[in-house]
């Protein structure tokens, strides 16, 4: 279960967080938790967070994909690596609308942090406009083909985690029911076995992210090819994101 706090956070909330998020000894022995945050973050929860809750893992929202250099204001994978960041999400939606960035660019950067050692969580996900146009699967196909499948022959896939985030579903209170998110993660995975192989679609993980909470999760997580989920609004909540960790199977 990924959490994404987008552009929210300071020492002292996210201190409130990691007082506050709990799971059972039980469940955090199964359960792989993480949150991504700003890059401010990082060094400050991976000190106290990973002394007090080390359940929860961390991530970073966005690198660069060059080693180092002149790319003022950019973080390079070793420097995500310095923070102990072990995720981080890349070709989010927001990305893609605000910084313009393509798949392509989104590849260049799932490459980089695999030859860094850092998880890739790659987004993709279809607008309300193309919903309804009945393109859906042809939208996140290519997403999925140019982001992710490019690299098929020169890195290993398998451990990396592919988000289904339909953008309207995305901070509009709106989730996909959990039909169309199974039927979306589904295509997803057979994208993957018939480009990449049984194997890597197998092990590849698939979230599924649009305003996911204490009142869904159960219902989408019963879904077989929805592995987990990449939650925003809910995970800046502690008691919320607990829950949502401890989901029913
Ligand atoms: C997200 O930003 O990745 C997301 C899924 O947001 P929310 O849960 O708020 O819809």
């Amino acid at each position: 279960m990924a959490g994404n706090w987008k552009m929210n956070g300071t020492k002292s909330t996210a201190k409130e967080f990691i007082d506050n998020f709990s799971l059972s000894a039980e469940l955090a022995e199964k359960r792989q938790v993480v949150i991504c945050m700003p890059f401010t973050l990082l060094p400050f929860w991976s000190e106290y967070g990973g002394e007090k809750n080390p359940v929860i893992e961390i991530g970073a929202e966005n690198v660069y994909p060059e080693p180092k250099g002149a790319y003022t204001g950019e973080i390079s994978v070793d420097m995500l690596k310095d923070t102990g960041a072990a995720y981080c999400i890349i070709g989010h939606s927001e990305r893609r609308e605000y910084f313009s960035e393509s798949d392509e660019f989104v590849n260049r950067k799932m490459n980089a942090l695999l030859d860094g050692g850092i998880v890739p969580i790659v987004c993709v996900g279809e607008t309300l406009e193309e919903r309804e146009k009945g393109i859906t699967q042809q939208v996140v196909g290519k997403q999925i083909a140019q982001s992710v499948i490019a690299s098929a022959g020169e890195k290993d896939l398998s451990g990396i985690v592919v988000a289904y985030e339909p953008i309207w579903a995305i901070g509009t209170g709106k989730t996909a029911t959990s039909e169309q998110a199974e039927e979306v993660c589904a295509f997803i995975r057979s994208e993957l076995d018939r480009c990449i192989s049984t194997a890597a679609a197998d092990s590849i993980r698939i979230l599924y992210g649009g305003s996911m909470k204490p009142a869904n999760v159960d219902e989408l997580m019963s879904k077989p090819n929805i592995d987990g989920g990449l939650v925003g609004g809910a995970s800046l909540n502690a008691a919320d994101f607990s829950r949502i960790a401890a989901f029913e199977e």
